[in-house]
């Protein structure tokens, strides 16, 4: 990245401009931007928030919001909002279908079963468009005063300037909200570009991305339809669909429900050059459902199919998160949920490097955690999906032999059930979780295995405590920092840990019970758990160490918020 000796102030002179001061200023309001707002925010630290629309943009995309999405929602104040948005009432279920030639036709199995996965998350998964979920947030924002939200303003320029960043930002929909202040000045302590992907923040960082050749020109369709849901209503409990054409060679006709009965978005690849005039797309739709029916067309958009990822999340004091770190078609719903993720990663490490108990290593985690699970995400899921379909499609032709077609189309839905067990994110290999017995761990990877037991780089699973805590779940006493379960454990080890964080300045509750019931599935007596709810260290890791020695606990808890591990032995 460019250093600035002088910052550009020339805009300033000819229109009135506000300053504003700040430790974190988050460029783009969008799901990420908000979660993180509301993530730093209720840590105590002071943000300013800069977002070019008033309000969020009516299109119903990213409505796939996973079991663990929801549990960030609960620590972000937000979920019962976010339930009662919900656009399809809660006895209607919201679970996927995958079909051959068209929607209608006799081939069909159950796709992305997210239920299969639920006992590992605290919190069931929910599904709505995008801009209800960006209502919710925004919301939840709005009571927080550490939060300084500027709507209607859009990021201009961003320059590393002595030990913070500057940034100007314009009056974007009409004047900014400060009446007459057509400019703001904004002086940060760190900024986050969470400006999608077309990221202005991540270009002037100098962030160079990675593109994959899957570039496709993709329609964006929503549409009013009460004879769809009449067609559907065969497929009781399904809210989306997708539909496999041999002549697609791979990408899918998509479709979702907005509503119960009535809206519908549909995604699909057009020929390049396709216009909103030039196309016939009632016809297009009519023939992935396999029948016609009535279509009266509420948005005609597009958008670019494609796999980019930044080469690093990170420049000195500016850090990238969501889209614009990373983008990818949504095929299986991981794009906003993987940006919450980041949200959640980086939130609890920015605050504590402005707290001053995170250094540069728990920083620099951000980017070696969350960017191989991307492009873990968009090869072993994404791509792979895609090429799997096309594979199947170029070998596979119920006209040719039916049999055989049959076959292979029972073994996808196999399949389909092992994609949601093996799509488990985790963080082993990491430099700040305890290593690993896995040889291959390179920090992060979207494919693992969900199994309760407690492992470091892991997601923590859930666990009922003992009456001592009225059947409370571990989940409801996790605390703002780090958190200590100890099941049974010595009171030594936990004495020592204790005292040693204490001494470290590390924040850290501590979680005492039985040996019993659900906790027994963690398989350790002493679990490490971080502040996004990763463990940090169990006591079966592979390292070994004896929290009975102080040098051994501190060796632990330095790992764990990044510390410079040459310390780690010597005095407390
Ligand atoms: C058709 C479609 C369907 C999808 N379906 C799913 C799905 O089912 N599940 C899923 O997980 N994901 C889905 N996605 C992906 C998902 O929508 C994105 O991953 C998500 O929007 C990323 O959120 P974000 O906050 O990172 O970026 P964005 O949503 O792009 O938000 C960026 C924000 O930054 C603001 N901004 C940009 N530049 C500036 C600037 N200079 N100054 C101020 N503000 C600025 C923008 O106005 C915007 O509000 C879908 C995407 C598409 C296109």
């Amino acid at each position: 990245m460019k250093h600035a000796t002088t910052f550009d102030m020339q805009a300033e002179k000819n229109s009135p401009t506000k300053r504003l001061a700040t430790q974190v200023a988050i460029v783009g309001g969008g799901p990420v931007g908000m979660g993180l707002a509301i993530e730093l925010g209720q840590r105590g630290i002071r943000c300013v928030l800069i977002e070019r629309h008033r309000q969020p943009q009516p299109i119903p995309k990213g409505q796939n919001l996973t079991q663990r999405t929801m549990e960030h929602f609960h620590f972000w104040g937000a979920e019962p909002a976010l339930r009662a948005a919900r656009t399809i009432p809660p006895e209607y279920g919201i679970g996927g279908l995958t079909a051959y030639g068209s929607l209608l036709g006799p081939y069909h199995y159950d796709w992305m079963q997210r239920e299969l996965v639920r006992p590992y998350y605290f919190k069931a998964n929910e599904r709505l468009p995008q801009y209800a979920t960006e209502t919710v947030l925004r919301a939840r924002v709005a009571e927080l005063p550490t939060v300084q939200v500027c709507y209607g303003w859009r990021v201009e320029d961003v320059k590393p300037w002595a030990d913070g960043v500057k940034m100007i930002a314009l009056a974007h929909e009409g004047s900014g909200d400060a009446g007459e202040v057509q400019q703001l000045a904004i002086h940060a302590d760190y900024v986050v570009g969470c400006d999608g992907s077309r990221s202005l923040v991540r270009a002037q960082a100098g962030i160079t991305q990675t593109l994959s050749d899957h570039d496709r020109m993709m329609v964006l369709l929503v549409f009013r339809s009460h004879q769809l849901h009449e067609l559907l209503k065969r497929y009781p409990g399904k809210s989306y669909y997708n539909v496999l054409q041999t002549e697609l060679d791979g990408y899918w006709k998509f479709f979702g429900r907005v509503d119960l009965g009535e809206t519908w978005f549909f995604h699909a690849p057009v020929p390049p050059g396709t216009t909103r005039d030039n196309f016939d797309f009632r016809s297009y739709l009519h023939q992935a459902v396999g029948a016609d029916f009535d279509v009266e067309f509420e948005h005609i958009g597009f958008w670019d199919l494609r796999f980019a990822i930044a080469d690093s999340y990170r420049a000195g004091r500016v850090f990238i998160a969501g889209d614009a770190a990373h983008s990818h078609p949504p095929y299986g719903g991981y794009g906003v949920n993987t940006g919450f993720e980041d949200a959640r990663n980086l939130g609890w490490k920015l605050a504590a490097a402005l707290q001053g108990w995170g250094g540069e290593t728990l920083l620099d985690s951000y980017d070696r955690e969350r960017r191989p699970v991307f492009a873990s995400t968009a090869r072993d899921f994404i791509a792979k999906s895609i090429e799997t379909d096309r594979q199947f499609l170029r070998t596979f032709d119920p006209e040719q032999d039916r049999d055989a077609f049959e076959q292979a189309w029972q073994g996808r839905s196999a399949h389909a059930v092992g994609e949601v067990h093996a799509f488990e994110p985790n963080y082993e290999g990491s430099p700040i979780v305890a290593e690993s017995d896995h040889a291959a761990a390179q920090g992060g990877s979207a494919i693992g295995t969900h199994t309760f037991r407690a492992r470091a780089g892991h997601h923590l699973a859930p666990a009922l405590l003992s009456q001592r805590f009225q059947g409370r779940n571990v989940y409801e006493e996790l605390g703002e920092g780090f958190t200590l379960l100890a099941f049974d454990a010595e009171p030594e080890k936990v004495r020592t840990l204790t005292q040693t964080a204490q001494a470290m300045g590390l924040p850290l509750k501590v979680v005492e019970d039985s040996a019993h019931g659900e906790c027994q599935r963690y398989e350790a007596t002493l679990v490490l758990v971080r502040p996004d709810h990763f463990v940090a260290w169990s006591d079966t890791d592979a390292d070994g160490l004896d929290l009975a020695e102080a040098a051994e606990a501190k060796a632990v808890l330095r790992r764990a918020s990044g510390a410079p591990l040459l310390e780690a032995v010597g005095s407390v």
